[in-house]
């Protein structure tokens, strides 16, 4: 008998779920997707992470295939406004560190300090970014030369387990476009979709999920529920009980207020990068797709009104902002205690979210479904296979929460009352210690959060050095070595940072003709 699953939702988890255990099993499983026209979606989750370009790979799609059709831009880094005083900015480059003598070159940024911009002294992507230019030429070839594409070197689909792939870039997508293209995608490739309500969910004696009760198409029975009913957390938080555990005394952002502002990108270009604005009560969030901006205000109700947070993000944007429906959301921080449990797999924000900041939630989605791949329950041992999905996914997440309190925690702005409470909440004891770390050496992968949450050593670097909150000295040991060869690397970043502008398209006219 064909092992069979009903995943409950049609958002970005359930059909990226639903799309990569086709990919991933053929025909030896039957895959069911639910969904309501009643319930909608978050409608917002936008920005990915550098590592989503192994998704669409393990589905064999290529970016001329997918882009076009959900209004795709590239994104190369996050470019983080006002966190550490008005009117500075920093970016959180997809770029991986260069080594000068074996040590990285924002170390020895720290002793030469050719400018005070750290990030466009050691990285590429930053002068890009500025630029509004694409990562690509017209003939297709990346801009970083070291990043191999060669389709004949990879025969084999890679996964989030080959975790030394760095890619220089994610995407910004209309999720709903995305949504309707994986829909696409899965049911031509024999996902059975229902469109309807599930109203009751049954459990059996051992309290497993024996079926779910639809309202029109009866009862739906499976070897595995899929839960990616969003905050409501259907099955897993509702009819399975499971505990659900908060952030929020660390992370305090629980709102957020979201428009779609429609941009004329031909005459506005489109920057390759999410912007993070720094705001009184939290962050505005602005990602560029091809014919509009997706953008909002996430913040604490602690520290500030509804109104007041639409208020603010209306005088953000602008007259552009005039006569468009503001989406109000309330965000649940933390994740359950356990994400997979008896016959339910929870995925997306049924499991567990964040917050927006560095767009890790699509992130968390694709580690979830890759886990789900690989713990994927037989007939014996489901124990110990739920118990590894369930250590894997609960420290991604905690490693996810530690980069994102870092932001707070090290942001040199401390004006208001919401800012300066952000440097008094407690910290997860670990990460007290790797605080204290930082400031005798920039981190690294002995002092950084040591299980794989996607972010490695070199974003934390960036956060410390472009957030200006935490005091950081250079290794003392640098002092003894001949800098020659770092300055020359410093100068050599610059030149070729040049060079690329000069050759570069805007990445408004390398999507056009993508198109
Ligand atoms: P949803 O989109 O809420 O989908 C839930 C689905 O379940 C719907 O189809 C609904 O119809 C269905 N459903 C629910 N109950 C029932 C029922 N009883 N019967 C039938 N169907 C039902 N992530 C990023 O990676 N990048 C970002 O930039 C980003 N920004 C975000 C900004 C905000 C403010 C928030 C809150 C989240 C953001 N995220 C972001 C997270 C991202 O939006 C989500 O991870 C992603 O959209 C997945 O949502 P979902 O599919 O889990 O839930």
């Amino acid at each position: 008998m064909k092992q069979s699953v009903v995943v409950l939702g049609g958002g970005t988890a359930g059909w990226m779920a639903s799309a990569y255990l086709r990919a991933a099993f053929g025909n030896n499983i039957d895959v069911t997707v639910v969904e309501s026209r009643r319930i909608g979606t978050i409608g917002v989750g936008e920005a990915t992470f550098s590592t989503v370009r192994h998704f669409f790979d393990y589905l064999g799609l290529s970016e001329s295939d997918w882009m076009p059709e959900c209004n795709a831009t590239y994104k190369l880094a996050v470019r983080l406004e006002d966190w550490r005083a008005p009117g500075d900015v920093f970016y959180h480059p997809f770029e991986r560190m260069r080594i000068v003598d074996g040590v990285p070159l924002t170390d020895w940024w720290q002793r030469l300090r050719p400018t005070e911009r750290f990030d466009h002294d050691c990285f590429l992507i930053p002068w890009l970014c500025d630029a509004k230019a694409s990562p690509r030429h017209l003939d297709g070839r990346l801009f970083e030369q070291d990043f191999a594409e060669d389709p004949d070197r990879q025969p084999y689909r890679t996964t989030l387990a080959e975790q030394n792939t760095q890619f220089p870039y994610a995407y910004h997508f209309d999720a709903s476009l995305l949504a309707d293209f994986l829909t696409r995608y899965a049911v031509e490739r024999g996902v059975r979709q229902i469109i309807d309500d599930v109203v009751d969910v049954r459990l059996d004696e051992r309290g497993w999920i024996d079926h779910l009760v639809t309202k029109g198409h009866g009862e739906l029975r499976a070897d595995l529920y899929v839960d990616c009913s969003g905050f409501r957390s259907r099955l897993l938080g509702q009819a399975l009980d499971e505990p659900f555990i908060s952030f929020q005394d660390a992370l305090p952002n629980d709102r957020a207020v979201a428009l779609r502002v429609p941009v004329d990108t031909a005459v506005e270009g489109i920057r390759p990068c999410t912007t993070a604005t720094a705001q009184d009560a939290g962050w505005i969030w602005t990602i560029p797709l091809l014919d509009r901006i997706g953008t909002g205000y996430v913040y604490a109700a602690d520290y500030c009104e509804p109104e007041e947070a639409e208020r603010v993000l209306r005088e953000f944007v602008g007259p552009a902002a005039d006569g468009l429906e503001a989406n109000h959301i309330r965000m649940r921080i933390g994740r359950s205690r356990r994400a997979w449990v008896n016959n339910c797999v929870g995925i997306g924000l049924s499991a567990g979210f964040v917050e927006p900041l560095q767009s890790t939630g699509i992130f968390l989605i694709q580690h979830a479904i890759e886990q789900l791949v690989r713990y994927f329950p037989g007939t014996e041992r489901e124990s110990v296979l739920r118990d590894g999905y369930n250590l894997s996914v609960a420290r991604a997440i905690e490693g996810v929460r530690e980069f994102l309190i870092l932001h707070y925690r090290g942001a040199a702005r401390a004006d208001n009352d919401y800012w300066r409470d952000a440097k008094r909440r407690a910290v997860p004891d670990d990460m007290a210690w790797r605080l204290e770390q930082w400031q005798g050496k920039l981190p690294d992968n002995d002092t950084t959060y040591p299980y794989y949450h996607a972010f490695e050593p070199y974003s934390y670097v960036c956060m410390a050095l472009g957030l200006g909150g935490i005091p950081l000295h250079h290794p003392p040991a640098l002092d003894l070595f001949d800098a020659a060869r770092a300055q020359h690397e410093l100068s050599r970043v610059r030149e070729q940072a040049q060079a690329l502008l000069k050759t570069l398209p805007s990445q408004a006219e390398y999507l056009s003709r993508l198109r």
